[in-house]
């Protein structure tokens, strides 16, 4: 059984209290790695290590930087296969998901940053004939990244590569769920030369790791991707050491159709925008809002093609979806099934788990699920589910669907089909979101504002928002005469 290691000081280290654990393959329900069950020795060792490495990597020139964060990032692409299958194993999802989405986003968030960092100059301002302010913008030291397990590799480089590309060093804690490909990564870092310190990754459970990295004074800025309440609580520890925090949190959002949309796109990017990666992701449209008009044929054809959705072993290339990350979170995804239900909900298709057979008897799988009947502020409307389940409801105006898209406590992401221009303008301008997809769906381009209002979190990431996040602007203000 392989036996994953923290990344210290550039070295492959045990954990100091030489206890591990299970790391489970959502698949097969079976435990198949074992993980360090570190504690506040192991981040203690890790932030020394980035405190010894600061120096050096913050002073070299940023090409230098950025050549070896290219490294990283081709290596990542040479060794796609690999970490596309370990990647499978240890989150459940597709291998062809991974392959095509998560590890090429993974290494596109190296190679964008190592060439972001080129191009980020930092602004002046000029008072007439008076005075000239220039801005000087320096790392803050010894970051803490803090990721989730929907999308390991890909949301773990999305705060590393900034953060040490504007010269940083990092401690970094992956999900104990999915720590694998974390794993790996620290292994291409060696082979890329990363000098030792630079990064460290420090495995273990979130209220060991990650509240050790989030409390300790040596660690000045914390950047997490993962729930609403643990994002709290991280800023209760963070706020009265003021630190730098950015918070991408939960998000519960809408995708509405009017009647003008292009049907056949809309429908297909549906399917999409609700069960890829098992509904595990903060972007997912887990409320589908549909105008009236065209609620009946909608529906029809969209469950239709959801039953055609296959659930299966995660290696075969026509499974669209593969198995929900664990035991627990299958169980937690079913419960808001029966909540539904309670509320007067009817399951239109799936609402079960799936059994698979052999080797796969006991993996976490659940059917597509789609709901109707639900009021727009029931609990299944309200709360993250984080799965395989949509709620299709209907409106009749823009004010209505507003009222319902806007009233949740999340924020992260909407998404709107129409093909009346004046409409998706004035739409967009009146949801609250950080981010509005009109006739698509997780089109990215890596230098846009990526981020949530209300309890989706604080801040943004992407672009140049992540380089001024990662670092501390000092304005100097020169008299001329
Ligand atoms: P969690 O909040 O449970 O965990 C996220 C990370 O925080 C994990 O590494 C976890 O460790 C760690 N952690 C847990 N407790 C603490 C603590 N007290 N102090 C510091 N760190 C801690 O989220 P999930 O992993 O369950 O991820 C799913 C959530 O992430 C969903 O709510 C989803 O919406 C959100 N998300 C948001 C995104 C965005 O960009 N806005 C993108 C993707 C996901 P451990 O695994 O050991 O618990």
């Amino acid at each position: 059984m392989q036996t994953i290691k923290n990344y210290i000081n550039g070295e492959l280290l045990e954990p100091f209290g030489k206890q591990y654990i299970d790391n489970y393959n959502p698949s097969t329900g079976k435990v198949y790695s074992l993980i360090p069950d570190s504690d506040e020795r192991d981040v203690e060792l890790a932030t020394k290590a980035a405190l010894i490495a600061f120096p050096s990597w913050s002073a070299m020139p940023k090409d230098e930087r950025s050549r070896i964060m290219v490294r990283i990032s081709e290596l990542i692409e040479k060794n796609l296969d690999r970490l596309a299958i370990a990647e499978s194993m240890d989150n459940g999802k597709p291998i062809s998901l991974a392959k095509t989405v998560d590890i090429p986003r993974a290494a596109s968030n190296f190679y964008f940053y190592a060439t972001s960092i080129l191009h980020y100059a930092s602004e002046s301002h000029a008072m007439e004939d008076t005075a000239i302010n220039y801005t000087v913008r320096t790392p803050v030291g010894v970051a803490g990244c803090i990721s989730p397990w929907n999308l390991p590799l890909y949301l773990f480089t999305w705060k590393i590569a900034p953060a040490i590309a504007s010269g940083n060093c990092v401690v970094a804690k992956p999900s104990e769920i999915t720590p694998m490909t974390a794993f790996l990564l620290s292994e291409l870092c060696i082979e890329a030369g990363l000098p030792k310190g630079v990064l460290n990754i420090v495995h273990g459970y979130g209220h060991k790791v990650g509240a050790a990295i989030t409390a300790h004074p040596k660690i000045p800025l914390i950047s997490f991707t993962g729930g609403t309440k643990t994002g709290a609580e991280i800023a209760r520890v963070a706020a009265p050491m003021f630190k730098k925090l950015s918070l991408e949190l939960g998000g519960k959002n809408p995708n509405i159709i009017f009647a003008d949309c292009d049907f056949e796109k809309t429908i297909r990017t549906t399917l999409q925008s609700s069960f890829a990666n098992q509904g595990q992701i903060c972007l997912c449209g887990s409320r589908i809002f549909i105008e009236r008009s065209i609620y009946e044929k909608f529906k029809i054809e969209f469950v239709e093609r959801v039953k055609k959705l296959k659930v299966g072993n995660p290696a075969d290339a026509d499974s669209k979806l593969g198995a929900v990350v664990s035991k627990s979170h299958m169980e937690k995804v079913l419960s808001y099934v029966d909540i539904a239900k309670q509320e007067g909900g009817t399951v239109l298709c799936g609402g079960n788990q799936v059994k698979l057979d052999g080797e796969f008897a006991d993996g976490y799988y659940i059917a597509p699920t789609v709901i109707e009947g639900l009021t727009y502020d029931c609990r299944t409307n309200q709360e993250e589910i984080f799965g395989p389940v949509v709620t299709l409801m209907p409106f009749d105006t823009e004010e209505e669907v507003l009222v319902y898209a806007n009233s949740t406590q999340y924020g992260l992401a909407a998404i709107l089909w129409t093909e009346n221009l004046t409409r998706a303008h004035r739409m967009a301008n009146n949801l609250h979101s950080g981010i509005v997809w009109i006739n698509c769906w997780l089109l990215r381009d890596l230098r846009t504002p990526f981020g949530g209002v209300k309890s989706s979190g604080v801040g943004r990431e992407g672009g140049f928002e992540a380089l001024h996040f990662f670092t501390e602007p000092k304005n100097v203000c020169i008299k001329l005469k």
